[in-house]
């Protein structure tokens, strides 16, 4: 049988199937192995003696370590408009984030009480050729949660976002009846407080949410210079147009990405931000030596 971990405790992994959720153990041969089983994880699993066994962990397509989650394919990246503003540099690295560890992101503005019609059009017209979807909220008011929430099926979604976006409200709106039942239990224990406690996958709307914000800080330290126009989606239908094979879309001549940006068929702003930030990273690699 088939199923994914939606919860782990002290050594007991708990399986959804398609029809019911089975407590299981992992086979013994795991603890020799690298691999741990984790929430997220796709297994096969037995059942012998009306006890579940998992048999085989398949192969994952992405893994988060806070919190510790695999096959997360889409984030909820949320950002105020305004208290605090909205920090584009910081927004564009959390989508580099995302798509360094092979996550859809979602980019989703809070806070549009407090923003301008203007703020709303700079955000689209800047990620209009990215393909990112760009959802508009108000998550204290409830105001477009509901589309969100249709963006939850047949996916594994994590939330994230720098503090004071408004993470935990957007949670809880997302969560709805789910969390207010067990919402005063996990404040007893002490969520929050560096207790140990593991994520879960919450099944809403037909997919599945991690009910722990992930990656609030970044650590990007990990990505090479080379490979950051990977991360740009709105790059890849210039640069095969490029001069040259190798371009960086930086300085070298008959650039189609820089071009494409003079023309604002890229948005300009997100260029400037790969240009400054590949030298950013050019920086940090020399200092190395
Ligand atoms: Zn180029």
């Amino acid at each position: 049988m088939e199923g994914i971990i939606i919860k782990g405790i002290g050594g007991f992994y708990y399986v959804k199937s398609s029809s019911e959720v089975i407590e299981c153990k992992a086979r013994g041969k795991f603890r020799h192995t690298e691999v741990t089983p984790m929430v997220g994880d796709r297994v096969e699993f037995s059942i012998d003696n009306n006890k579940g066994v998992i048999t085989s962990i398949k192969e994952r397509s992405s893994e988060l370590l806070r919190p510790q989650v695999a096959n997360v394919n889409q984030a909820f990246v949320l950002f105020a408009i305004k208290n605090p503003d909205l920090n584009f540099e910081l927004l564009n690295k959390f989508l580099i984030q995302c798509e360094y560890k092979n996550i859809k992101p979602v980019i989703c503005i809070n806070k549009i009480d407090q923003g301008s019609e203007e703020d709303f059009k700079r955000l689209e017209e800047c990620f209009s050729k990215t393909g990112y979807k760009i959802f508009f909220i108000n998550a204290k008011k409830g105001q477009g949660i509901d589309s969100l929430r249709i963006m939850l099926k047949d996916r594994i979604t994590v939330l994230c976002g720098p503090s004071g976006a408004g993470k935990s409200t957007l949670m809880n709106q997302l969560l709805g009846t789910y969390h207010m039942e067990t919402g005063n239990v996990s404040d007893k224990i002490g969520r929050g407080k560096h207790t140990t406690r593991h994520s879960e996958l919450v099944e809403v709307e037909k997919g599945l949410l991690v009910d722990t914000p992930g990656f609030s800080t970044l650590e990007m330290d990990f990505i090479e210079k080379d490979d950051l126009k990977e991360y740009f989606p709105e790059f890849h239908d210039y640069e095969s147009l490029c001069k040259f094979r190798s371009c960086m879309h930086y300085k070298e001549p008959s650039c189609a990405v820089m071009k494409a940006a003079s023309n604002n068929e890229i948005n300009e702003e997100r260029y400037n931000f790969y240009k400054k930030y590949y030298e950013e990273l050019s920086q940090r690699r020399n200092n190395k030596w």
